[in-house]
């Protein structure tokens, strides 16, 4: 491979293109292993950021990629439809939280966020309710890079406050502070319920990622919050968009994070593992009354339509994907990755670098005191053997579902040897 090609003309994710990090040539992956180049097996604890969560190169998804090219890859979604994308909407509705009915087929997670944003405005505007035209977030968000999205986003540690001067202005609270598992402190509603009480004239949504925030800080949150979340946007007419494109397909030990506090949103983003990690695809669902409230009065339609929207190949793998979900072990699997990081992973606390550790479902997060040397610690990582991409203060896995414990004792010790230097 051409490594000092790729140095030289190709931007990869937030690294300088004039010194970037260096980047580790894969030249395939099969089940839990990323397969190097240079002959290394890494262990992969990262799912290619939250998607592959049955691992890679599996047969059921290859084999529903392969009929699927045979037949078509792709053909336009305005005036024509076809069962790869009906199935996907009909296993969607039937799995997400109760009352979403209506279901817009996006191009990536990012590109779902606008949409959902979209969705919102354009419900107050067809309704005479245009001034409700802003969106309410707590602080540590992400919700993706794209220019509504990166509105949304934490405004300082949200990787875009360089953009800040051409962003709409919204309205940030305080992150929720009483974590998952600690007992439940009411003061936290207090800046939500202020705020709506100040501004829900002019709301028109509140978003946020349920109970674990990602990208923003890996923060898990109690799931009051979210039931509390719910029920003051009832009361404040403001509409509640969940951002499950990280927490969605079981990650969090639920299908849907949602589901922790029992709540359903107006509108739901789901992304990231919804192909199993083959391609990428999008989803946002909405319930009837946001549907029929978009296309009341003028234009009549919503106001979007990606030229890939419904790609029939993406959707037969996510078909295949949630297939394997709905059949199979995933419950049993996070549960047990759950359990085993409380063991290996929760201890490390104990380490001088250390300032917090905490899991929830399969997502396991160090947080250090000092923003970790990301070229030094994934040297060490691919060392070991193991593939973790640290960024900031945090250290962090959330591994294949499919992950045996050895291998996943393996990740755990290679952070803990990492942090121990
Ligand atoms: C990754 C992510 C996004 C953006 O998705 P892309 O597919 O990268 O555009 C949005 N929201 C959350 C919570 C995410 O984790």
């Amino acid at each position: 491979m051409n490594l000092s090609f790729d140095q030289q003309h190709i931007w990869h994710p937030y690294t300088s293109a004039i010194n970037p990090l260096p980047c580790y040539p894969v030249e395939r992956a099969e089940g839990v292993y990323l397969h190097l180049q240079t002959g290394e097996r890494l262990i992969d604890g990262m799912s290619s950021w939250w998607a592959a969560i049955h691992g890679y190169n599996h047969p059921l998804l290859n084999r529903a990629a392969h009929q699927q090219i045979d037949k078509m890859a792709h053909v336009m979604f305005g005036g024509l439809t076809h069962q790869p994308a009906i199935s996907l909407c009909e296993s969607l509705l039937e799995m997400a939280p109760e009352g979403l009915q209506r279901v817009f087929l996006a191009d990536s997670g990012s590109v779902a966020v606008e949409v959902a944003m979209k969705m919102a405005l354009q419900y107050w505007a067809c309704q005479g309710n245009g001034q409700k035209h802003r969106f309410l977030t707590p602080r540590n968000g992400y919700h993706g890079d794209t220019f509504g999205a990166m509105s949304v986003c934490d405004p300082i540690n949200g990787m875009h406050s360089l953009f800040s001067q051409g962003l709409p202005r919204q309205i940030f609270m305080p992150a929720p502070q009483t974590q998952f598992g600690q007992i439940w402190n009411e003061d936290d509603m207090q800046p939500m319920q202020e705020l709506l009480e100040r501004h829900h004239h002019e709301v028109a949504a509140l978003i946020l990622e349920p109970i674990v925030q990602g990208a923003g800080g890996m923060r898990i949150y109690h799931p009051h919050y979210l039931r509390r979340a719910r029920q003051l946007c009832d009361e404040y007419d403001v509409l509640l968009i969940c951002d499950e494109i990280a927490t969605g397909f079981g990650r969090t030990g639920k299908l849907f994070a949602c589901e922790h506090a029992d709540i359903s949103p107006d509108i739901l983003c789901v992304g990231k593992a919804l192909t199993g990690g083959y391609l990428t695809l999008a989803a946002t669902l909405c319930s009837e009354d946001v549907a029929m409230g978009v296309c009341q009065g003028e234009p009549g339609v919503f106001m979007h339509g990606p030229t890939y929207m419904g790609n029939p190949l993406a959707c037969a793998v996510a078909n295949a994907s949630l297939e394997l979900l709905n059949t199979g072990q995933w419950q049993t699997q996070v549960a047990n990755i759950e359990t085993q990081l409380k063991q290996q992973l929760l201890p490390l606390n104990r380490l001088q670098a250390v300032a917090d550790t905490r899991v929830l479902g399969a997502i396991g997060v160090v947080e250090t005191h000092q923003a970790v040397d990301v070229a030094a610690i994934q040297k060490h990582f691919v060392r070991a053997g193991v593939w973790i991409r640290p960024f900031g203060k945090l250290v962090y896995i959330m591994p294949p579902y499919i992950i045996q414990p050895t291998e996943l004792s393996r990740l755990c010790a290679a952070i803990g040897e990492a942090l121990a230097d």
